[in-house]
């Protein structure tokens, strides 16, 4: 806990009271559990993910089962890069915070895994559907490790 101020109240009934102002910060462990090599592989700049044994369905996010076949899934690196399907600019505040707002959504088609995700895209413009993107990891350490994986566009890719 770290106090940031003390002051009086600014109330009429309230004349000789004070108000202490503090922030606190909360520290949490939690086991990444069978989702660990997703964690390791954004600690260290990569996007992973699973694939089924048996009929080679892929999921991202991973999936430690394949739910029609119900065995263990194996992993594999993603190439990092994809399509946007469609994107839109937000200007209400992120509900899980991490960036300002405005700024740009997309759903993005990628590369080496069925499916699509919705995620940030770096930027001011709306990338048109069909516009290629890449991965990149932006932020430090102390950000959630989701929020620091965003898009940008890649016209070569
Ligand atoms: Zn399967």
């Amino acid at each position: 806990m770290r106090i940031v101020a003390q002051e009086p109240v600014k109330h009429d009934e309230l004349s000789n009271a004070s108000s202490l102002q503090y922030e606190m910060t909360l520290a949490y462990s939690r086991t990444l559990g069978s989702a660990s090599p997703f964690f390791e592989g954004l600690a260290g700049g990569v996007l992973r993910t699973t694939r089924c044994t048996r009929c080679s369905r892929t999921f991202f996010p991973p999936r430690r089962l394949c739910p029609d076949d119900h065995l263990e899934t194996t992993w594999y690196e993603l190439p990092g890069s994809g399509t946007v399907r469609v994107a839109t600019r937000v200007y209400g505040a992120a509900p899980f915070g991490g960036f300002e707002a405005p700024y740009t959504l997309g759903i993005i088609a990628l590369d080496g895994v069925d499916g699509a995700i919705t995620h940030r895209i770096l930027g001011d413009g709306v990338p048109e559907a069909g516009t290629r993107v890449a991965a990149t990891f932006i932020g430090d350490e102390q950000m959630h490790p989701l929020l620091r994986v965003a898009f940008e566009v890649r016209s070569a890719l």
